[in-house]
């Protein structure tokens, strides 16, 4: 059976030249990296080398950047590291509603400890308005954390523009790029934001892998103690053979990014075209054109996102509905709920994210085989009533 993997934004697969450069640290150069003998040296020297490829590839310097267990960890390590250590100056944090749940959970439990957060609502294409920031901000405002780019909906955030607003408040400002890397150039010189959160396994990397880039002077507490790795920010023995994976995925998905992401694009739009024309009441959750280009987000009305993932997955077609965390649960969308999508309509959507080794084949198959499902499981559906 043929299998066609649409799930890019959940996880991708490492790539073969990612993997070729990590084994010799599993190998030979298996030393740890804060040892003073060869060993030690060995592995110490691919640490760093990985660190300034990481900062070169970002426009930042390497002291700017702090190796992760990935996107969740760095997101509690911006947003909780920064309310601690700067607490005397004020407890009022702002973020938005359709952040990813490593920054909604960190900033719930921010709350628990006396902070005080703002939620931004977002328009109906999933985007927030720099004015509701401009208004949300105050005087004890420390910190601003809204994301580049949304994983469910692929919605692209006017990040300069609100990083601007926060810093003219004095607040910092953190972006949690994982699903911006590799699909928008991130200059952190241009951007001017105080800290970025990325991921290895978005990027045809390993899993478990990541970074944060913090301005210099930036204060964070750090919230894992033990030795001086990471200058004291994030103790724990580095995983250099992850680490060196990372580096080299970001350089690989840097070098044909335009090219990509072009080839990505008009596969979706194929895709999105082949649907409209073969199904009806096919909804679009996002924005067509502010979006990264791999992902569409559509909703089958009057049928469950659930059956239509089981339903492909039966013909070795890989989606998801929703986000991948909170699939499983059953529970709604908390990024379509804050868009302002019918609840009916949330039920069904679906997220179809594209990748790198998918072809126009994958296309023409998926867009084959959606038409029967739609039919099938509407015929069944008291939901659905048939014009
Ligand atoms: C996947 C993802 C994360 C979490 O990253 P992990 O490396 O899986 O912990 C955070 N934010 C966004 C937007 C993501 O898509």
């Amino acid at each position: 059976m043929r299998r066609v993997y649409l799930d890019h934004n959940a996880t991708t697969p490492v790539r073969a030249e990612v993997l070729e450069a990590m084994l010799p640290y599993f190998k030979e150069k298996f030393g740890n990296a804060s040892s003073v003998h060869g060993f030690g040296r060995e592995a110490k020297v691919a640490l760093e080398e990985a660190r300034e490829k990481v900062a070169y590839l970002f426009g930042a310097f390497p002291q700017e950047i702090f190796f992760t267990s990935g996107g969740t960890e760095s997101d509690n390590l911006a947003i909780k590291g920064a309310a601690f250590a700067n607490r005397k100056k004020g407890k009022h944090i702002i973020t938005s509603r359709i952040e990813h749940h490593a920054v909604l959970e960190s900033c719930k439990f921010l709350e628990k400890e006396g902070f005080e957060v703002a939620y931004l609502p977002v328009d109906s294409l999933g985007m927030v308005d720099p004015d509701d920031l401009r208004k949300a901000l105050r005087e004890d405002t420390v910190l601003v954390s809204i994301m580049y780019v949304n994983n469910e909906v692929g919605t692209i955030q006017p990040i300069e523009k609100l990083s601007k607003i926060a810093k003219e408040k004095g607040a910092y400002f953190h972006t949690d790029a994982v699903q911006a890397v590799g699909k928008i150039p991130i200059d952190v010189r241009r951007l001017e934001v105080d800290m970025i959160s990325v991921s290895g396994h978005k990027i045809y990397g390993p899993k478990g892998v990541g970074a944060l880039f913090v301005r210099k002077g930036v204060r964070i507490t750090p919230w894992s103690h033990g030795g001086h790795h990471e200058r004291s920010r994030r103790a724990g023995t580095e995983n250099v053979p992850a680490i060196v994976g990372f580096a080299k995925a970001l350089e690989l998905i840097n070098q044909n990014m335009e090219e990509e992401n072009n080839r990505l694009r008009e596969l979706t739009q194929r895709f999105y075209q082949k649907l409209l024309d073969s199904i009806p009441d096919v909804i679009l959750n996002g924005d067509l054109n502010h979006r990264i280009p791999n992902t569409l987000n559509l909703s089958f009305k009057g049928v469950e996102g659930e059956s239509v993932i089981l339903s492909l997955d039966l013909k070795g077609v890989a989606v998801s509905s929703g986000s991948a965390c909170t699939s499983g649960t059953l529970e709604p969308s908390h990024v379509l709920a804050a868009m302002g999508v019918d609840p009916a309509i949330v039920q069904g959507a679906i997220r179809f994210s594209f990748g790198k080794d998918n072809t126009t084949e994958d296309v023409e198959y998926v867009a084959n085989l959606l038409p029967e499902i739609i039919n099938r499981l509407r015929s069944m559906s008291p939901l659905y009533a048939k014009k």
